[in-house]
Parts: C-alpha cells; structure tokens; sequence
C-alpha cells in the first residue's frame, strides 16, 4: 500500500484537530543543552517541526537510570531543570491541570506534561507527593528494570507483578492526579494496577502482540483491562516492537557489532543505528496501521491513541521521519476507513479526555 496524498482538506483537517502524544525523550535532549525553539539537526522534535507536524502537545518524559536503583533527588533536579526549560521557551507551556491544556489550545501553544519513565528511587507513597510538588503528571512504572515495587516486562519476575507498597503509590498517584503509564510493565504489574486502580490508566508507548509477538506490547486481554478502566493505548512507533522480523534483525546487528568490540547502545545516531538503517528493510507504515487496527478492534476508538517515543528509537517506519510526517498518519487512519471523529480521538482527544479526567 502506497501512501495516500495528502490533500489541502486532510491537511487543514489534521491542522485542526488537537495532537496529542504520549511519549518522546525529547526532555533529555532539551537536558543535555539542546535547544528546543530551534530547528535541531537530526532527531524527531523540536519546535519549528512541531509546528509543521501539526503536533499540539505530548508527554515528555524524564528518565530515571535504573543502574545504582536510581536516585530520587537527581530525578527532581532534572526535573525542575526541564520545567524551567520549557517556562522560558515561547511556545511551550507546561501542564499542571486541565485548564493548563485548555490555554495551550487557545494561545497555539504545544502543551508539555512532564513525565518520568522508570519510578527508580520512587520507593514509598510520600516520594510521590515530591513528584507531583515537582510538576510531574504521569509515572510509568517502570523502565528496562524491575523497582523496589513493581516487575518490569521481558525479564524474570521478581515480584510477580505489584507489591503491596506498589499498591499505596499507585493510590496517592491517583489521589495527586499523575497518570499510572503501564508501558514497560510486565503482563503481572498491568493486571495488578487495573485490578486496583479506581481511575483511568494508559500505555503510553506499546504496540499490540497480537500483531508483533513482544514483551513490550500488549496482549488483548490488557488491552480490553485497559479500556474497561477509561484508558489509552498509546500506540509506538518503534519498528523493532511493530515488527518481529526488524527486531530479530536489530538484534543479529548488535551481536555482531559487540563481537567486533563496537558500541551497540540503542541511542539515535550510535553504530548500532547506522548500521540497522543500511541493512534492515524498513517496516512499512502499513504495519503501524495494523497496529492501529487491532487496538481499535478490541478496545475501541475511544481507547487508543498515538505513542511515537520520537527521539528515543533508533528506527520508525518507512515514510515517517519525524514529527513532520503525521499527517500521513492521519491521512492513512482516514485511508482505512475510520470516520473522522474517530481519527480526531485517536490523534489527541482521548488522551486530552484522560488528562482532563485525572489531572
Ligand atoms: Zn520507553
């Protein structure tokens, strides 16, 4: 399937809908001194693409380095960094409450909710009353690591999903208003939290297994948990998780690169990149859409929504460069029949509905 034009009604109609994301790394380049008003070379974000892309806000999320059990402190130092960073950046407005989304929409600015991706160093209820002081408005549980509290996907269990001390920080989460996020949750930790959770919960930053056979996608049963509870689906653009035969091939890559001594970090621009982008086929956007498809399929439209991780994956599918190709993803969800309202929901309405719900 080739791309569908994309015509002056689809543009202005992407134009005008309210997009929403829920996760890129960006925050860290803007940390490591990147300047985001600028057009930044490489990457996927930055404000003047932004504008281009149609793209009206995101959750930007810090990282909490599991290596040491990560700490608390640094975490909130970086944040109050970022969120300095984005106050004095035009354009940018930071999101504590509803109404904070709703000024953003009016002054045409990108609203940025801060989040943090790996609770390393969150180890009781009362450290998230410090996140929440600190302007942070969504948690995922974890990252690539178990916490002290909560199995991570894709490694041996440790606590066989949520401990019981996980279970008082996802209620004072819920009672400050930060967004459980249950990507990078082992299959046990997202039973748990939707089991226990009273409010809405997402995946910020999955695909679907039915479709991709990988520990960091969704089965369908988490998928209708998901929507049963109000959430959404924030539907990555990884290729590696999109697609078994691209993440088989990264990994072949980075065998080969560490048996040659080179550096096999999953960053953007590291060898490993270069070297999955001159060998490995691209995945076809279509296979996002299948993605897409599916979720729709078992939790409905009003539960999925879009979760590029731009500016943390080495490789996205054939056709979307950066946050300036959107509108090709718009015009493909509109190409495979879904009615506008529905496209409107799945580009930024029900996150912006969550938000409003929790913040
Ligand atoms: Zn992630």
């Amino acid at each position: 399937m080739g791309l569908p034009p994309l015509s002056d009604e689809l543009l202005e109609f992407h134009r005008e809908a309210f997009v929403f994301d829920g996760h890129n790394d960006t925050a860290l380049r803007a940390l490591a001194g990147e300047d985001l008003s600028h057009r930044l070379d490489g990457g996927h974000l930055d404000l003047p693409r932004m504008r281009e892309g149609g793209f009206d806000g995101g959750i930007f999320a810090l990282w909490n380095d599991p290596a040491g059990g990560g700490s608390l402190d640094r975490l909130l130092e970086d944040t109050a960094r970022f969120r300095e960073l984005v106050e004095r950046t035009p354009g940018l407005r930071i999101v504590l409450r509803p109404r904070d989304l709703d000024m953003a929409a009016a002054e045409g600015d990108v609203a940025v909710v801060i989040g943090v991706e790996g609770a390393y160093g969150v180890e009781r209820a009362d450290d998230v009353d410090r996140l929440h002081d600190a302007g942070v408005r969504c948690l995922t549980l974890t990252w690539m690591a178990h916490t002290t509290w909560a199995d991570a996907s894709g490694l041996r269990p440790m606590h066989g999903g949520l401990t019981r001390e996980g279970r008082r920080i996802l209620s004072r989460m819920e009672r400050h208003g930060i967004v459980p996020d249950l990507s990078h949750s082992a299959d046990s930790t997202a039973r748990d939290v939707l089991a226990a959770a009273e409010r809405p919960v997402i995946a910020s930053h999955s695909g679907v297994r039915r479709v991709a056979d990988h520990h960091r996608n969704l089965p369908d049963e988490l998928l209708e948990g998901l929507a049963r509870r109000g959430g959404v689906l924030g539907i990555v653009f990884f290729s590696g998780y999109l697609d078994e035969g691209f993440w088989v091939a990264c990994n072949a890559i980075g065998r080969r690169l560490e048996a040659e001594g080179a550096d096999t970090g999953w960053h953007a621009h590291g060898a490993l990149a270069r070297a999955v982008a001159e060998e490995v086929e691209p995945v076809p956007l279509v296979r996002l859409l299948e993605h897409f498809a599916h979720a729709i399929s078992i939790a409905g439209a009003e539960h999925v929504g879009l979760g590029s991780d731009f500016d943390g994956v080495i490789a996205l599918p054939e056709g979307l460069d950066d946050v300036r190709d959107l509108p090709k993803l718009t015009a493909a969800l509109t190409a495979a029949g879904l009615a506008p309202a529905a496209v409107r929901s799945i580009l930024g309405g029900n996150f912006r509905r969550i938000l409003g719900e929790i913040l």
